[in-house]
């Protein structure tokens, strides 16, 4: 069965008035999907026999629930999801006082192939298409809806590369941050690559004002070529250019996330070249304690060399905060999660 979230606008008002139906059920429908009604039978303003022929035609997700894992106390939740054809993705909520985050996956695996990174240990399997993007934004709402809550921040720090899937990706924002379907705000909705310089500019010529985030982890050529592969075609120079460009377009500072790797990029030499090269942007940097993963040969620095790390970065007159343990758990979602879920699997009832 069609997901329906898979038609667009136009294709869902078609089929509506193939089916005697007026245009603006479109909306009515869109609008339980926006609540996280997933039964087409509980959209109670849609006539009985419109119910059946959608519950008939259409699936209100494709997206299979197929594990589940908390973390802090039940305020991190994750979910692994299994895709039409079989591959997996995962996503996490984050409960906040003031908001509730989303980390979403746009690739089922990566072929960007960072050696810190869980999901490159996996074979790249795919693109997610628009709709499985919104899909897991769609499950979120329904989980939150339960507790009360809203879902109202989203970040692609998920499985995969967002640019390295960009149509898909995109429209999925839009699709986000459409009133008439999920509305939220683009402001709050992160994007954060490894550097695909070409889509960065694309994207700042889309007008959508998204936060973007750079995957920068080291400010020097050489050794952003170990850390981050797709740097040996996109320099770190060009690249903070392109996310200049695109703070300026866009009114948007752009935030630079820094995994720290004790020994590798958290020296008095790496603080000073991050300053160097940031100054004078709109910047905002994000340092993120290494989260450990298995066959790698990182490790995150202890607390003291973040807290300096930070005050060095932080006198060359640069905006830093680090991410906490819980955003470490969480935020990094990148695989790692999908490994842990993988090993504590706890069926979905
Ligand atoms: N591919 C995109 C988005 C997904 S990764 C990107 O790289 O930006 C989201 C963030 O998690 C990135 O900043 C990534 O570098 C970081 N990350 C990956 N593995 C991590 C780990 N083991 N510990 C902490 N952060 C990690
Ligand atoms: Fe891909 Fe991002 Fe992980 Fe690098 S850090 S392998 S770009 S998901």
């Amino acid at each position: 069965m069609t997901p329906i979230l898979s038609l667009s606008a136009a294709e869902l008002e078609r089929w509506l008035e193939g089916h005697g139906e007026p245009a603006y059920r479109r909306k009515q429908v869109w609008a339980w999907l926006a609540r996280g009604e997933m039964d087409f039978d509980g959209m109670r303003d849609l006539p009985r026999a419109l119910r059946e022929a959608l519950a008939k035609e259409f699936r209100a997700s494709s997206l299979r629930s197929i594990a589940t894992s908390q973390a802090d106390r039940g305020l991190t939740s994750k979910t692994l999801f299994e895709l039409d054809g079989g591959h997996s993705v995962e996503a996490v909520v984050m409960r906040y006082p003031d908001r509730s985050t989303l980390c979403i996956s746009s690739q089922a695996g990566c072929p960007i192939g960072c050696p810190f990174c869980a999901t490159g240990k996996f074979p790249f399997g795919r693109n997610l298409k628009a709709h499985e993007i919104v899909e897991q934004a769609a499950d979120a709402v329904r989980v939150l809806a339960a507790e009360g809550r809203r879902l109202s921040h989203v970040v692609f720090m998920g499985m995969g590369e967002p640019m390295a899937n960009y149509h898909a990706v995109v429209e999925s924002v839009r699709r986000l941050s459409d009133p008439e379907l999920l509305g939220i705000s683009p402001r709050r909705i992160v994007v954060s690559t490894s550097g695909l310089i070409p889509r960065i500019t694309q994207l700042g010529e889309e007008k959508i004002p998204v936060t973007l985030a750079i995957s920068l982890h080291a400010a020097r050529d050489e050794l952003r070529d170990v850390l981050v592969p797709i740097n040996r075609k996109y320099p770190v120079q060009d690249l903070v250019d392109a996310a200049q460009t695109y703070a300026e377009g866009t009114g948007r500072r752009v935030s630079y996330e820094w995994v720290m790797l004790a020994g590798v990029n958290d020296t008095e030499r790496d603080a000073k070249e991050l300053g160097s090269l940031l100054k004078h942007r709109l910047a905002h940097v994000n340092l993120i304690p290494f989260n450990p993963v298995e066959d790698t040969p990182y490790h995150a620095p202890d607390r003291a060399s973040i807290r300096s790390f930070k005050e060095r970065v932080e006198a060359q007159g640069l905006n830093v905060t680090v991410r906490d343990t819980r955003g470490r758990e969480a935020d990094a979602a990148c695989g790692q999660l999908h490994e842990r879920v993988m090993r504590t699997r706890v069926p979905v009832s």
